[in-house]
């Protein structure tokens, strides 16, 4: 390693308090130690992001570094994991101090918020590439899997839907909406700065049969849990939780809400005698949340407006294990 490279990262990087979450050793070694509690499961994901195709090549650092993180927390909300220990790889075309300053700020500023230690990473020379290796705990036998939900099951979601594609279809002009700049920003923030719903995901622990948290758009994240589970669903779309300008759009506003993707929101299924508690659990935490339908026995999926079945092409696409 150049001495540059080692400047980088004991400037911008060192930052994580060596005893924090059990780190045993952390950055500056060829690599990290920490100490996994007995009766826990080391939770373990992973997220790229590459300029020009996970976020406009002109993205501030802090926005991009701030997603980066964001989405890894998001997977471990989705597993009903405490998220702890993150490894950074970082390429970088060169070495520009202000941009790794806004960066490390992001990145630690919201790593303090959800206490995640990091503890190493790697830094190459490159086109902008960042990946997070994100780590952290879950009792074992307790983590929310895409796998366990069953027929009779109601399907929740947290928060609302469709924001962050609002806000893309904003950011593109592909939308003309005339809005006061205040939810103009909402709508904006929730596309660039998601909020992981990683108490969520903690509280959801041995209440729900199955979650998945929603990256891609409901219907493609709700038809992974379906694949891995082996089941159908109802989705009631007079349920989804969205906001009254994406109600008000014209036409079927609903495709918006099931088929964009960048909410971060959980979506999950539960027993019906488990609702009550997920309810309660919930709003302790006040995080909203909305059963959108119901969990069936075999294939694919049916969208309901007031119990009538919804012809969309536009939904083609995403109903494809119909
Ligand atoms: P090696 O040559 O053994 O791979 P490196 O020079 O890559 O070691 O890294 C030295 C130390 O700095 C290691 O502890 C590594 O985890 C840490 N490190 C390197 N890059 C980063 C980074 N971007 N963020 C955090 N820690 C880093
Ligand atoms: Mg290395």
């Amino acid at each position: 390693m150049s001495l540059s490279e080692f400047e980088l990262i004991t400037r911008f990087f060192d930052y994580a308090s060596s005893k924090q979450n059990g780190v045993e050793l952390g950055i500056g070694d060829d690599a990290a130690l920490v100490n996994v509690p007995p009766g826990q499961s080391l939770v373990m994901s992973m997220d790229t992001l590459v300029s020009g195709i996970h976020f406009p090549v002109d993205t501030p650092a802090d926005a991009i570094a701030y997603k980066a993180l964001a989405v890894n927390l998001s997977d471990m909300a989705a597993m009903g994991a405490q998220p702890n220990w993150m490894l950074l790889g970082l390429t970088l075309p060169k070495a520009d101090e202000a941009w790794l300053m806004a960066f490390s700020h992001g990145l630690s500023r919201l790593a303090d918020e959800y206490n995640v230690a990091l503890i190493g990473g790697d830094t190459t020379h490159g086109p902008l590439t960042i990946t997070i290796q994100i780590n952290g705990l879950v009792p074992q036998g307790q983590a929310l899997k895409r796998s366990g939900a069953q027929s009779g099951d109601l399907i929740i979601v947290t928060g609302q839907l469709g924001d962050a594609g609002l806000g893309l279809k904003l950011e593109l002009k592909e939308l003309e909406l005339p809005l006061t700049s205040v939810r103009r920003d909402y709508f904006i923030n929730r596309l660039e700065r998601p909020t992981p719903q990683v108490q969520a995901g903690l509280a959801l622990r041995g209440l729900a049969s199955a979650a998945i948290d929603i990256s891609d758009g409901l219907l493609a994240d709700l038809g992974h849990i379906l694949e891995a589970s082996d089941v159908s669903a109802n989705i009631n779309v007079e349920n989804l939780p969205v906001a009254e300008e994406v109600r008000a759009l014209p036409g079927d506003w609903w495709s918006l809400p099931l088929t964009s993707g960048d909410d971060y929101e959980l979506c999950f299924t539960v027993p019906p005698e488990k609702h009550a508690l997920v309810e309660q659990s919930l709003r302790a935490i006040d995080c909203a949340c909305h059963c959108i339908g119901r969990i069936e026995e075999g294939r694919g999926v049916k969208i309901l407006l007031r119990g009538q079945a919804v012809e969309m092409n536009s939904l083609k696409g995403y109903l494809h294990f119909d």
